[in-house]
């Protein structure tokens, strides 16, 4: 039996893109779109993630943003 691995290596390279082996298991690297749903990869932009799709961006610690959202009192004195 003879097996195909001349694309190999290029489809290695084309799957760490997107997904990454850790201890035998495929993690998945880059987050899904949140409005165009599983299969629409967002691309890495440092701090935030951006869906090439519809424009979508979402931060990578949307959890500290919400959290440490300055609220001026203005009503003070
Ligand atoms: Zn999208």
């Amino acid at each position: 039996m003879k097996y195909k691995v001349a694309s190999k290596e290029k489809k290695n390279k084309f799957i760490s893109l997107y997904y990454k082996i850790e201890g035998g298991k495929i993690k998945r690297v880059l987050p899904f779109c949140d409005r165009c749903g599983p299969g629409f990869f967002m691309a890495d932009h440092g701090n935030r993630y951006t869906c090439g799709h519809c424009g979508f961006t979402k931060y990578k610690s949307a959890r500290n943003l919400g959290k440490a959202s300055n609220e001026k009192d203005y009503s003070s004195d």
